[in-house]
């Protein structure tokens, strides 16, 4: 046998939510795949200079969409996973809206298997709450749970049948598995393409107002107090949303909430700087500057525990449709941990140990992960981040096969310059890993 590998990962800025640890002092040691004390004697130890870098345990971003199976023009598996790890993602939580829909036990595994053959992101499928999320006949959750499903969600579609999330809620509290709910009130959003205010009347753009997201949102919470149910929201938006959050904490109802990066950093007024360019179309909308300000207290104030990308990429040909007709949807993962910091971190917000709560603890709770960080004997999965780097946004430059993005040329600060996933790198300095090389262990 040869000598043994260990990696040190020495003088960085450990920033460990599990632990609620921000250490200048703490070394890592990365041995067989895992988070070790020392190296073993004898060991053929590298070492990687961190100094000046912030050093984060596995970065988890539960809403994304991978569009595998089915329309693998927009995203694939592999494409997906090269995209989270150039983005300083080390799992991800895969929505179930593929075609077909992830309804059934075989195509959990499938969506499984294919994330481990890939090997450069951990991933945990979502499955559908309804058969084919048409809403009607509840899914084989436990089933799907079985398979490896780790949360049920019909996302893109809300699940509009207040009997049916009643049901689903009931059997979340029993299989311990959460429901994630896009809430939204078809019958007042039908043919809207963006929230209702003076920037849709300016553009006269078709619009909804954001009590389409509430009143769904409210409606879900009363639910989860009924039923005892486990209820995450995602993407919220809307100010009276927050309420009903607020309202569920209030009474200890079991429910959390996600918010998407692009709401932090962006109001209705990007529409008129992007005019009838579809990369400001996304569901929800983007709302006004009173209702992000109150987005930005709701995550200070711990009321919304998880910051997810909702990335949901498009062909460039489907988003340059007429904004009507363009698909709802932007590509998220190469940016959301430069948007945490730019939004968070950097105006002095939250503190950087509460800010990444939102992509580790948070959605570790929410999907029942149980995961402790860097502690000793833990998956060497983690982030290396420049946090003062800034940087332009460029688009052309995604792994993605989505390129569309209202962040385009922001500037954020902070970026990625390594993620390790079981021990081994899937991207360092920008520079991504070949898919397969090795199973993540
Ligand atoms: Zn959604």
């Amino acid at each position: 046998m040869s000598d043994m590998q260990a990696i040190l990962i020495r003088g960085g800025r450990v920033i460990d939510p599990y632990r609620q640890i921000d250490s200048h002092d703490e070394d890592v040691w990365v041995v067989e795949g895992r988070v070790a004390k020392a190296p073993p004697t004898g060991a053929d130890v590298m070492e990687v200079d961190a100094r000046g870098l912030w050093v984060l345990p596995r970065l988890i971003d539960m809403h994304v969409h991978f569009r595998d199976p089915g329309q693998t023009w927009k995203e694939t598996i592999e494409t997906g996973s090269r995209a989270a790890a150039h983005g300083g993602i080390g799992a991800v939580a895969t929505m179930p809206n593929t075609v077909p829909v992830t309804d059934t036990p075989e195509l959990v595994e499938w969506v499984k298997n294919r994330g481990e053959a890939v090997g450069l992101v951990r991933i945990f499928p979502i499955g559908a709450v309804t058969v084919g999320s048409q809403g009607e006949e509840l899914a084989d959750l436990f089933r799907l749970k079985q398979a490896g499903a780790r949360a049920f969600s019909d996302d893109g579609l809300p699940v509009a049948s207040s009997r049916m999330m009643r049901a689903a809620l009931t059997y979340s509290r029993d299989l311990e598995r959460v429901i994630i709910n896009h809430a939204e009130d078809r019958s007042l959003t039908d043919g809207a393409s963006v929230h209702e205010g003076l920037a849709a009347h300016r553009l006269g753009l078709p619009a909804a107002p954001e009590t389409a997201e509430a009143m769904m949102v409210w409606r879900d919470v009363l639910l989860a107090g009924l039923t005892g149910g486990w209820l995450h929201l995602a993407h919220v938006s809307a100010r009276e949303s927050l309420e009903a959050l607020s309202y569920a904490r209030q009474h200890q109802y079991r429910v959390t909430a996600e918010a998407a990066p692009h709401h932090l950093l962006l109001n209705d007024e990007a529409l008129l700087r992007w005019q009838y360019d579809s990369v400001t179309k996304v569901n929800p909308p983007l709302r006004p500057e009173s209702s992000r300000q109150a987005l930005l207290k709701a995550l200070k104030q711990g009321l919304v525990n998880v910051v997810a990308s909702d990335h949901a990429p498009h062909h460039l040909d489907e988003k340059a449709l007429p904004y009507v007709q363009a698909p709802f949807g932007i590509s998220g993962l190469e940016t959301i941990l430069s948007a945490l910091i730019t939004a968070l971190i950097e105006p002095g917000l939250m503190t950087a140990l509460d800010a990444w709560a939102l992509m580790t603890t948070g959605p570790d709770q929410v999907l029942g992960l149980h995961s402790q960080g860097l502690a000793e004997g833990e998956p060497a999965d983690l982030t290396l981040i420049n946090p003062t780097r800034k940087w332009q946004v460029d688009p052309a430059a995604f792994y993605s096969l989505g390129h569309n993005t209202p962040l385009a040329g922001m500037k954020l600060t902070g970026q990625a310059v390594a993620t390790m996933v079981g021990g081994r790198w899937t991207m360092r300095e920008g520079e991504v890993a070949y898919a397969g090389l090795s199973e993540i262990s």
